[in-house]
């Protein structure tokens, strides 16, 4: 019998994860997702302790994943959480607080392994922290890399920390990337959200309940948001043109409606690897938590034949122009895509809140884009180094975006 060139293919061996780890927006889609993950490989004996998780306003499900995970800390970054956190956990032994301070003292706690799952902005100070650690930050949240890439880079560089992506098309990179020095392009896929088949006009009607029905992928409201103005796709290109020092001329982005194929990297003897799985975002959380090694988790695999087909198509840039603007705020670089990022998570939430109409989001990033480089917003020159730098610009960006939404508003 053969024994084969290489040996042990599919020889499982046990107890490979021994991590201390600590989820930062625990309550959300993500956060859910590194749950089932960390419950599934306990279950299979490995040794996964969680020092500390996080929330924002949502102290009910705070509570419950306490008493799954058996945190040492748990925070709630809203400050009215702190007494019903308190009376839920009282004799349980594990410590609590409320506040950004408990949310950063989270992140600062003994850890490993970091899951940065924290929507927005808002994930950057702790994220920070936890880099300042010099551990395994697993980053979920994009919206840090959009608004400060250079100051989450070298503080991750300075500190020997390591930053291992868990945004699926990122991630999808990640697992292909072995010759980093060889890559000519890189190509991210997008599902091309709800709207993709739908008339301008159509869009401009659409309220919350369809820009949230995603079509493959089951996410918190503002990605949700973001995916179907394509500003996600936008919110990516960013974030892997910081990731991997890409330019922006070398990253493509195409629809592929079946999201099988999460992003491929072609290069430059003309291969191409992609990787691929059916859209199940407990798939890169589990490979960035036992990397280098991969996690035997129950996900399901790809079956070929019941594919049919797999599709690609253009991004239409007239019906979904935050593509652009993010393509265009990355090459202007400084300021822009801080400042994009703000607009953006105002102009969405003024959305969600039925303040503007969904064709009205793009409309008031642009607006704010040009008000940025006409030299119109206080405090808004060069690219933001500190993260009191980055909080003036995006301040600035979303009092300029509040006021566009008024201007534009329904209600
Ligand atoms: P969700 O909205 O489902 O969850 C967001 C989490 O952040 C919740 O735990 C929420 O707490 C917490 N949070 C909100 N505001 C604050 C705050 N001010 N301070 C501290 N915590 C806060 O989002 P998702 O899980 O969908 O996404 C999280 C991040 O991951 C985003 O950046 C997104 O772009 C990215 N991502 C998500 C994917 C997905 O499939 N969902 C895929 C790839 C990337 P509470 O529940 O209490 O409000």
């Amino acid at each position: 019998q053969c024994t084969g060139f290489i040996r042990n293919i599919g020889l499982m061996a046990q107890a490979m994860i021994n991590k201390r780890i600590s989820i930062l927006g625990v309550t959300g889609s993500i956060g859910a997702s590194t749950i089932a993950v960390v419950e599934e490989l306990r279950a299979r004996g490995e040794s996964i302790e969680v020092e500390a998780i996080t929330a924002g306003r949502n102290v009910e499900g705070l509570i419950e994943a306490a008493l799954r995970l058996r945190p040492k800390f748990v925070a709630a970054a809203h400050e009215g959480s702190l007494a019903r956190l308190k009376e839920a956990l009282a004799h349980t032994g594990i410590e609590v607080g409320a506040g950004a301070n408990a949310v950063e003292e989270a992140a600062s706690r003994p850890s490993d392994w970091v899951m940065s799952a924290i929507v927005g902005a808002a994930a950057l100070q702790p994220t920070l922290a936890a880099l300042r650690r010099g551990v395994t930050v697993a980053l979920a949240n994009k919206e840090c890399l959009v608004c400060a890439g250079e100051l989450v880079i070298e503080t991750a560089q300075r500190h020997g920390a390591r930053l291992l992506p868990v945004d699926s098309e990122h991630n999808a990179i990640f697992q292909v990337l072995h010759h980093p020095e060889r890559v000519d392009r890189m190509t991210l896929t997008a599902s091309g959200g709800p709207f993709r088949t739908w008339s301008l006009e159509a869009m401009a009607k659409a309220g919350p309940e369809q820009a949230c029905a995603h079509p493959t992928w089951a996410m918190g409201a503002k990605i949700s948001v973001d995916s179907a103005t394509l500003m996600n796709k936008g919110l990516e290109l960013i974030e892997a043109a910081c990731l991997f020092a890409m330019p922006e001329d070398r990253i493509d982005v195409v629809v592929h409606p079946q999201s099988i194929i999460h992003s491929l990297v072609t290069y430059c003897d003309g291969s191409t690897l992609a990787q691929l799985s059916p859209p199940d975002m407990r798939v890169p959380i589990a490979f960035a938590l036992a990397w280098p090694d991969r996690a035997p988790i129950k996900a399901k695999a790809l079956d070929l034949c019941s594919l049919q087909q797999l599709t690609f198509e253009q991004p239409d840039g007239v019906r979904f122009p935050a593509l652009g603007l993010a393509r265009a705020a990355l090459r202007a670089g400084g300021p822009a895509t801080a400042v994009l990022n703000a607009a953006n998570e105002q102009a969405v939430e003024a959305f969600l809140n039925r303040r503007i109409g969904f064709l009205d989001i793009a409309r008031v990033v642009e607006g704010v884009l040009e008000l940025s480089a006409a030299g119109k917003l206080p405090s808004v020159s060069k690219t933001p180094r500190s993260f009191d730098e980055v909080m003036l610009v995006d301040n600035a960006a979303r009092m300029a975006a509040d006021r566009l939404a008024t201007q534009r508003g329904v209600g």
